[in-house]
């Protein structure tokens, strides 16, 4: 190719447009990778409506890990105590169909069997992995990684507006005159959606800036309010806000008579929460909580965000719900500058969402517990009646804790890697262990999880594939191949197909391509709240990135439904505005039984591990600008490693005094599930009482530096979230650092033992 391509950056849900180049295009001398590889040039995508051009140092240098360290053949072990050997496509695709084939024997079924996928997957790839999985084997073990990230935004949009899907668009941030942002670093992890926000908040001094975090952020420092609360108080404060709101009667009466239900329980409910009581559980004055409910009543757009913040709690859904509350109560929500806005993490998470890619949800925002949802895709997938389960599948966890009671044969894991990511590390490395058989699908190796597994499939990474993704503001982006993947590795969407096709399902997994895969995807979006009735690759490629809406209601315009209630309730809009995209609800109706949204009414539980004398410290971790996730690329590009060396702890200087702890000293830090080693960070960034580590660093790039070896599982009943985000922990000055890791991003054979002190030898 010697012509740029115009792109979406892969990592996370911001969704950024860029523009890539082929080395020898730029006119300039080739720049080179430290392996010698040209590197493809990469600036922002002026065009695209989410970015406007802007991109951050992560895809800024996203193609700099490109051609480091690919997995570029199947390889295969029967032990892993064994190294790997190389084998063919045809050998490994015998090898899974004969594994499914005989758990099918043995079993009577196939619900031993689970895929652990990604947000990183293009739309594409999570349709047919849901088409083999759900559809065709009949059970719904496949979940994400978004599981871990935003499975408690999908649940609580789901019960309070009747359906996923962020209602709101980035030209909010812009049009705000307060943004709420809880739980959210969003300078640090979504760098772009803070900059079109901070450049509106800077020009106009009357915008507010509310951030509520224990830590005092990149984002915090530059608030005009900055509530550093008790980690697992964020329902207290929210309740405390709405409780002087409803004292002041700062509430929109009439948007909760006529679009709302379920207000009265929940007015019960905040009657518990007046400031001087929230002021002593969420450790901040009571004059903060006044200035925050201040701000929210003098506004006339408020706009929330959050992300892992809120959702990686045992109450994630109840977090959510209860700042929807919020807008409901006050009728943020439905116009331009107002509403509840979730930041996804991943890329991709919101087209998983769109393609049912958590264990209970199905394509086009259907439930696996809903039969007419069932046998609607059944009939598009020409199955039997009753070939989909109605039982909800594994979520991440449960796939886990499915490998250790041995109820999980086989393990296929895509494009993440829970070796780092899941909570309790020590447990989930001890379960993969268990592994009867694990496939490990990913573009790069070495990984930590592919240490645990017996095959290892190569996959196209982006670039490598056409595919499409869906940003957080609901814009759908064409991906286009623009160089040939490494070796004989394969997009993911054309794995699962095969696999489809050699267990007996050729009719349903023969697509000529991409494009062909995405229109069957589409057909199960028509008339859904995801209708992407418009979208195609043909269209994207001719049109660029192009926003889903709700069509069933985006033909009303203004003067249909001029009632005098509609027409005073809709003064953000002007006459000639039609509702069509940008926003859902803009009808002023949602997709609940009788169109009104729902209150929650919800008492705080406050954290699932509080401090206690044995463990006196909250240790809440988090992500740093440049790093992704658990560095399987920026670990291997050279400018994001010189801007964060290594990992590190933060400590307050109270804390660190009373330890006798300086800055760069050594700290143990232990939870009732393992330790790890950090060097101290002495700041007054972080609150008295609680500690921050970053989770970038797994076993490859750190010794004892895992911060999910100290977290735990609990989780959201509702969403099935872990509560990543914060454990109890004790503290220990030690002398010495940890000895350096080896290097084993350069060895040919990742050994289980280069990773695991134990034996493996066992391990089957
Ligand atoms: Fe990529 Fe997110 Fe940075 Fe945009 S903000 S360039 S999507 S990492």
């Amino acid at each position: 190719m010697s012509e740029s391509v115009k792109t979406l950056c892969p990592y996370c849900g911001v969704g950024c447009g860029l523009e890539v180049s082929p080395p020898a295009a730029s006119g300039r001398a080739t720049h080179r990778d430290s392996q010698g590889n040209p590197i493809w040039k990469v600036t922002g995508n002026k065009n695209h409506p989410s970015s406007k051009g802007m991109v951050c140092v992560k895809g800024a240098t996203v193609t700099e890990s490109i051609d480091k360290n690919r997995l570029k053949y199947p390889m295969m072990r029967d032990t892993l105590s064994e190294s790997f050997q190389q084998v063919s496509w045809d050998e490994a695709f015998n090898k899974i169909v004969e594994r499914i084939q005989n758990i099918r024997q043995s079993r009577g079924d196939y619900n031993s069997i689970c895929m652990y996928g990604s947000g990183q997957f293009q739309t594409e790839d999570y349709y047919i992995a849901q088409k083999l999985i759900k559809g065709c084997l009949g059970t719904n073990n496949f979940d994400a990684n978004s599981r871990l990230c935003m499975s408690s935004a999908v649940a609580g949009y789901t019960q309070s507006l009747g359906a996923d899907g962020p209602p709101c668009c980035y030209e909010d941030l812009e049009l705000t005159d307060c943004a709420f942002l809880i739980g959210t670093n969003t300078a640090e992890c979504h760098p772009i959606v803070f900059n079109r926000l901070r450049k509106h908040h800077k020009k106009n001094r009357n915008v507010k800036m509310i951030v509520v975090d224990p830590r005092c952020t990149k984002t915090a420092e530059v608030a005009d309010l900055h509530l550093a609360i008790n980690p697992g108080t964020d329902i207290d404060l929210l309740n405390g806000i709405a409780h002087l709101l409803m004292r002041w009667g700062e509430i929109d009466s009439l948007f909760i008579d006529e679009c709302t239900q379920g207000f009265s329980d929940y007015a019960r409910i905040i009657e518990h929460y007046p400031p001087e009581i929230v002021a002593q559980k969420c450790g901040i004055e009571i004059s903060e909580i006044e200035q925050a409910a201040r701000y929210w009543a003098d506004s006339k757009k408020v706009l929330s965000l959050w992300s892992m913040g809120i959702n990686q709690s045992q109450e994630g859904t109840a977090k959510v719900r209860t700042l929807i509350n919020l807008h409901l109560m006050t009728g943020n929500i439905c116009k331009p500058g107002t509403g509840p806005f979730s930041l996804t993490g991943q890329p991709n998470a919101m087209g998983g969402r769109e393609a049912g890619g958590l264990a209970h949800i199905l394509p086009g925002y259907r439930s696996v517990k809903n039969a007419q949802h069932r046998a609607e895709v059944e009939k598009i997938w020409g199955l039997n009646p009753g070939q989909i389960s109605e039982q909800p599948g594994r979520d991440a966890w449960s796939m886990i804790t499915g490998l250790e009671t041995g109820e999980v044969d086989l393990l296929w894991i895509a494009a993440t890697n829970p070796a780092v990511s899941m909570p309790d590390l020590q447990r989930t490395k001890a379960a993969l262990l268990k592994s009867h058989f694990t496939i490990y699908q990913d573009a790069y190796y070495p990984t930590e999880t592919a240490a645990y597994a017996h095959l290892l499939l190569p996959a196209a990474q982006w670039g490598e594939k056409t595919g499409t993704m869906t940003n957080s503001e609901r814009v759908v982006t064409l991906c286009p191949k623009f160089r040939e993947p490494p070796g004989e590795a394969k997009p993911d969407w054309e794995i699962f197909a095969e696999v489809g096709c050699r267990l007996g399902f050729q009719d349903k997994f023969s697509f000529a391509d991409a494009a062909t895969v995405h229109v069957e995807f589409v057909q199960l979006t028509h008339q859904r709240p995801c209708d992407m009735g418009k979208i195609s690759h043909e269209n994207l490629a001719s049109n660029g990135p192009m926003q889903w809406y709700d069509t069933q209601k985006a033909e009303i315009e203004i003067e249909e439904n001029d009632s005098g209630f509609f027409s005073s309730l809709l003064k953000g809009f002007t006459k000639q505005e039609p509702l069509r995209g940008k926003r859902l609800y803009t009808d002023l109706r949602f997709h609940t039984e009788n169109g009104r949204a729902k209150f929650a009414a919800y008492h705080s539980r406050g954290l699932a591990e509080p401090p206690s004398e044995e463990y006196p410290f909250v240790l809440t971790v988090g992500r740093l600008y440049g790093h992704w996730h658990t560095q399987t690329r920026t670990g291997r590009i050279e400018k994001i490693v010189k801007m964060h060396p290594h990992p590190f702890i933060e400590i307050h200087p109270r804390d660190a005094a009373k330890l006798n702890i300086k800055e760069g000293d050594w700290i143990e830090i232990k939870s009732r599930r393992g330790t790890a080693k950090f060097p101290a960070k002495v700041t007054k960034a972080i609150a008295p009482k609680t500690v921050f580590v970053p989770m970038h660093w797994g076993a490859l790039w750190a010794e004892d530096a895992e911060a999910n070896t100290l977290t735990h599982p609990e989780a959201c009943p509702i969403s099935l979230q872990p509560e990543l985000k914060a454990c109890a922990v004790q503290l220990m000055p030690i002398t010495s650092a940890p000895q350096p890791a080896k290097d084993l991003l350069h060895q040919e054979q990742l050994a289980l033992s280069d990773l695991i002190p134990v034996s493996t030898s066992n391990h089957k």
